[in-house]
């Protein structure tokens, strides 16, 4: 069975965050087995990377608890999710973790140079065994029983920049750094200034995301032809590892954003709490009428059908 794994040492970068514009220093430390990947806001509040602590999730995923909030969460549990971290604390200064250059790959690089150690602690997989699936008009995720972490993601945008773009991909370590984790993010600049106005993408720049203009895009060039589709996957392994462990099973998914990958996350969830319920009643059933039976026979020492009152 595989270990569980925190970094070796402590790391901390500056940068700036994508939709605030403001600066922030991040620090990642190693922790104990079983934390999972745990924030630390400034004032000390912590706010640990699971479902139940999701707030908001336009344009990005938002953690928060106690009023305290920690927003732009995914390239980061992206890159500790493909690099197979699972316990990480993750200080932040400020409300926004950085933007780097819009991709996982400066979080990977992080990662990488704190260096990785196994912990005694056996790291529990969430398999997949039913199909699951959530859908909004002719966007859906559907996650299928496979024994790899797979996705096969379709981007059918209307936009000509865009266009339709597939990709399939088998999550592993290597295939998550090459082809996936230097994806960026990216918006159209038609909506640039609607977004601004509404406290968004106000540190966004041709540094940290890719820029669509009406008939190509503004930066010098893409990472890969099909980066846009690729930048959806990227975000998806990120959401995912809000469930708190590694995902076992294949991802479909079409013109998903982070809304309906929240809802693919209450929905496996839900799954799984259903499935733990009904192995407790297979376990639980057989012996507890076995224990029960000579209980009730001697708290009642009457012949069935007399009054017992
Ligand atoms: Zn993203």
């Amino acid at each position: 069975m595989e270990s569980q794994r925190t970094i070796r040492r402590k790391v901390s970068i500056e940068g700036v965050g994508l939709h605030s514009g403001e600066p922030v220093t991040l620090t990642l430390s190693p922790a104990a087995s079983d934390t999972g990947i745990l924030f630390r806001a400034a004032d000390g509040t912590l706010i640990p990377a699971n479902t139940d602590h999701v707030v908001n999730f336009h344009f990005a995923t938002t953690l928060g608890a106690f009023g305290v909030r920690v927003r732009t969460v995914e390239h980061l549990m992206a890159a500790a999710h493909g690099l197979g971290i699972d316990n990480l604390l993750v200080d932040v200064s400020a409300g926004e973790l950085p933007a780097m250059d819009g991709s996982a790959k400066g979080f990977v690089e992080m990662l990488e140079r704190a260096g990785r150690v196994s912990l005694p602690a056996p790291r529990k997989a969430l398999m997949i065994d039913e199909p699951i699936r959530v859908e909004d008009g002719d966007r859906f995720i559907q996650v299928v029983p496979s024994d790899t972490f797979r996705i096969s993601y379709t981007l059918d945008h209307n936009h000509p920049v865009i266009g339709l773009q597939v990709a399939s991909l088998e999550i592993t370590e290597t295939t998550f750094v090459d082809e996936v984790a230097p994806a960026r993010t990216y918006g159209f600049l038609r909506d640039v200034g609607a977004m601004r106005r509404n406290g968004l993408a106000r540190g966004g720049s041709l540094d940290n995301a890719i820029v669509v203009g009406k008939r190509s895009v503004l930066n010098d060039s893409l990472r890969f032809a099909d980066e846009f589709v690729r930048h959806k996957i990227l975000d998806l392994v990120g959401d995912l590892f809000l469930l708190g462990r590694p995902l076992v099973g294949h991802v479909v998914a079409r013109n998903a954003g982070h809304a309906l990958n929240y809802q693919i996350l209450v929905a496996i969830q839900k799954a799984m709490t259903a499935d733990r319920r009904r192995a407790r009643m297979r376990a639980v059933t057989p012996l507890a009428l076995t224990a029960m039976a000579p209980a009730f026979e001697s708290a009642c020492p009457v012949a069935p059908g007399t009054a017992a009152r």
